[in-house]
């Protein structure tokens, strides 16, 4: 059984569905390039872990993100997620290293964003953190702003990251059928009993075998999920444009020669003093003074 895997699943006929997730390769590829602090890397992955999960939930085309921006010790964790199974994610960090989404600060919030690429909308929905765990903070989320009662659990470390998310989808016309409410609460028990080793290191059917065996889980064939960055030459290019001319050429080196480095994959992107001539060629000429003509 390959790790690096969305699962989705159902629990017989309770309408309690779940999605499963776990990573390893992919999860090592984002860290390639970055040297994250043990407690750091155990944030990413967790986000990572869930963002790969709330895929297995909608439908979309495009790509779901979660976003933390802090203004304690910790200032950004990133995770997104594709329709396509393509995962990426970066965290940033000062002094500590922080523990715990406690030191994001005070008024920290997240942001959990889906971008449809073919409609070409943007939805986006944000509860504040007043917790430690992010799982906590996110079944807020489903509780407050989709009235869906949501259990998640998150674990990373040896190597893997991973996740368990389990969903009461609403009954039909509005009211619960007798029974759910019961079995509500037994899977949601059941969950609490599995240990982060057992979410890292076993197999979908091992964990869910041995959490929900008398339910009756049905499993559907799992997506793979692969490390992939959506960066380019052109993007970067965009960004600088949007930087301005003055910005841009502030960052070249000695030979007008500025680089960028991609924070989620280290791919480095080189423009030359012509690149970036060529890159403002089109938004104006620009006098010796800096006005434009
Ligand atoms: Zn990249």
């Amino acid at each position: 059984m390959p790790v690096d895997v969305m699962h989705r699943f159902q629990l017989g006929d309770t309408g309690i569905h779940g999605v499963f997730v776990q990573m390893e390769s992919s999860w090592a590829a984002m860290r390639a390039h970055v040297d994250y602090p043990e407690p750091v890397a155990g944030l990413l992955g967790t986000t990572v872990a869930a963002a790969a999960l709330f895929t297995g939930l909608v439908k979309f085309e495009g790509k779901l993100s979660i976003q933390l921006r802090g203004t304690g010790d910790l200032r950004l964790l990133f995770a997104e997620a594709t329709h396509a199974g393509t995962v990426r994610g970066i965290a940033r960090w000062e002094g500590g290293p922080p523990r715990s989404l406690a030191d994001a600060g005070d008024d920290a919030q997240l942001a959990i964003t889906i971008e449809n690429a073919q409609r070409q909308t943007r939805q986006q929905g944000l509860v504040a953190v007043d917790g430690e765990h992010l799982a906590a903070a996110l079944e807020q989320y489903f509780e407050r702003s989709e009235q869906l009662p949501t259990r998640i659990v998150l674990a990373a470390g040896g190597g893997r990251c991973a996740g368990l998310l389990l969903q009461r989808a609403p009954a039909e016309g509005g009211h619960a059928a007798s029974g759910d409410a019961d079995a509500w609460n037994r899977a949601g028990h059941l969950l609490s009993t599995l240990r982060d080793e057992e979410l890292l290191g076993l197999s979908v059917e091992t964990v869910l075998t041995r959490l929900f065996h008398e339910e009756g889980v049905r499993l559907q064939a799992g997506r793979a999920l692969e490390f992939a960055c959506s960066c380019s030459a052109e993007r970067v290019a965009g960004v600088l444009r949007s930087l301005g001319e003055e910005e841009s050429r502030a960052a070249a080196g000695p030979e007008g020669v500025v680089e960028v480095t991609c924070e989620f994959c280290g791919h480095a992107y080189r423009f030359d003093a012509v690149d970036v001539a060529a890159m403002f060629a089109g938004d104006g000429v620009m006098s010796g003074s800096g006005t434009r003509q």
